[in-house]
């Protein structure tokens, strides 16, 4: 078969948001500098111990550090396990890549479960491209800084040049500054720019001497620089993912199944080509591997085989970091009739590590459901929020959230900007929660078809 063509999309969407609606209101793990979780915040409320333990894997997964490591959330239901994974995945951005999936998922007619997987894997793991071109005035280029302490390259932010005669204009990201340069900035000169303090160096070709400027753009001193500390050049990065370039370069798909979404199975030989080339492209310096993230959901309904898959793939080179979430207790291994802690076979689990979510207390719950009336664009005042905390200490987190929007419609059939207790009383009684409904089927189950369980036997309440 022929190389692989390096054709890829210009930008990609690297995030897909399952179940968004729940969690729309979460919009990073609300963290500060020291990694400590606030209270509230960014939509977050509560849970410290599980978002700080999140917010150093998150750490690490920005630094790269980790890869082909798997994390377990293991806690009740509704006490936020796929929150903290949503508040990871917004954390991380754009250019690493976060795949959300339930395990159900990998049960399909259409692909076997490994090929489910791997796909998986592989929409979890980005190639940057990198490419470089001559800088033209006008044009936003990237600065890149070599840094002393570590060697490496590392992005600071934006650069704008808007060269008018002798003015430069740089804008970092949200900081801008202008400053009038003495001579204009030529592609292949060495500029330096403390993030810091926005002060703004220029070289020279040679390395040598540079002319310092500070913000207001006067000339300072002039000072001696380290040598080759910053290089400018125009880099334009591109992240695709693995999954996406196999697609691109399967004969039998072609990358229409990009927006199809229909991808089917893609050859191991294709695969095996794909790998061979980013190696390549790495080795020359043109791309570096972002391991992201695969968040799987309902852990337990992965079966023996997949388990036994993931654990042989996260010893490969190329794995991206696994974040998986359970509610289940000691139950069976799906596939066996042994069982386990959260239906994860014990060799897995002694891989991972363990994040624990625990109940809320009640001053948490009504935070959560406060946030969610507000996202949800519900105006509902003290009593009624109280109302609905009382309802989630009895019942659950989850169906206090859904008397929300249907007492958001019940207030405005009658014409209401506000939620009354008697809106969330008629929603109350008009939708069950589980509790009563097992209480209902326990009296009624003679009048239903099929039933089985014997009247003295309550379920679930
Ligand atoms: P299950 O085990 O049933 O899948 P879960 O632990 O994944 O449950 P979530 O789905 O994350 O629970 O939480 C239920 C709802 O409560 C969601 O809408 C979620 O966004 C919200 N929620 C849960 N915990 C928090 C939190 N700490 N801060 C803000 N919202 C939260």
């Amino acid at each position: 078969m022929a190389a692989p063509t390096v054709s890829v999309p210009e930008q990609r969407e690297v995030t897909y948001l399952e179940r968004c609606g729940a969690h729309s209101h979460i919009r990073g793990l609300g963290l500060d500098d020291a990694l400590e979780p606030r209270q509230t915040s960014q939509g977050m409320v509560g849970q410290l111990q599980a978002r700080r333990a999140a917010g150093i894997v998150l750490e690490m997964i920005k630094e790269g550090k980790i890869a082909g490591r798997a994390i377990l959330l293991a806690g009740q239901p509704g006490t936020g396990k796929t929150a903290i994974a949503m508040g990871m995945s917004r954390a991380l951005g754009q250019d690493t890549p976060f795949t959300n999936m339930a395990a159900s998922e990998i049960y399909s007619l259409e692909m076997s479960k490994t090929e489910a997987l791997t796909q998986a894997i592989r929409k979890s793991i980005g190639v940057r491209i990198k490419e470089e071109t001559e800088i033209i005035e006008g044009e936003v280029v990237e600065v890149m800084v070599d840094s002393p302490a570590s060697g490496s390259a590392q992005k600071i932010g934006k650069l704008t040049l808007k060269t008018t005669e002798m003015e430069t204009i740089y804008d970092l990201g949200t900081k801008m500054i202008d400053c009038i340069m003495k001579e204009k900035i030529q592609a292949g000169d060495v500029i330096t720019i403390d993030k810091a303090t926005g002060k703004v160096t220029k070289l020279g070709r040679s390395f040598a001497r540079a002319r310092d400027y500070d913000a207001t753009g006067a000339q300072t001193r002039y000072v001696q620089c380290p040598e080759g500390e910053l290089q400018k050049r125009k880099e334009v990065v591109h992240t695709v993912s693995l999954h996406e370039i196999d697609v691109i370069n399967s004969r039998t798909q072609g990358f229409l199944a990009l927006f199809s979404g229909d991808t089917g199975e893609i050859k191991g030989e294709v695969r095996d080509q794909i790998n061979a080339k980013v190696a390549e492209w790495r080795e020359e310096g043109k791309s570096e591997i972002a391991p992201g993230v695969l968040f799987i959901d309902e852990a337990h309904m992965l079966d023996i085989e997949c388990f036994s898959f993931l654990n042989r793939a996260l010893e490969h080179e190329m794995s991206p970091v696994i974040i998986m979430a359970t509610n289940r207790g000691i139950t069976r291994i799906r596939g066996t009739n042994y069982q386990s802690p959260h239906g994860i076979p014990i060799d897995l689990l002694d891989r991972m590590i363990i994040i624990k979510t625990t109940p809320y207390e009640e001053k948490e719950l009504k935070s959560i459901l406060k946030i969610r009336c507000e996202e949800e664009d519900c105006e509902v005042p003290a009593d009624g929020l109280s109302v609905l905390t009382r309802i989630a200490m009895d019942t659950s987190l989850r169906y206090a959230i859904q008397l929300i929007t249907t007492a958001g419609v019940v207030a405005r059939r009658r014409k209401s900007h506000e939620v009354s207790i008697d809106d969330i009383r008629k929603v109350y009684s008009l939708f069950l929660d589980e509790h009563r409904s097992t209480q209902y089927l326990n009296e009624y189950q003679n009048e239903f078809m099929f039933s089985e369980v014997s009247p003295k036997v309550s379920g679930g309440g």
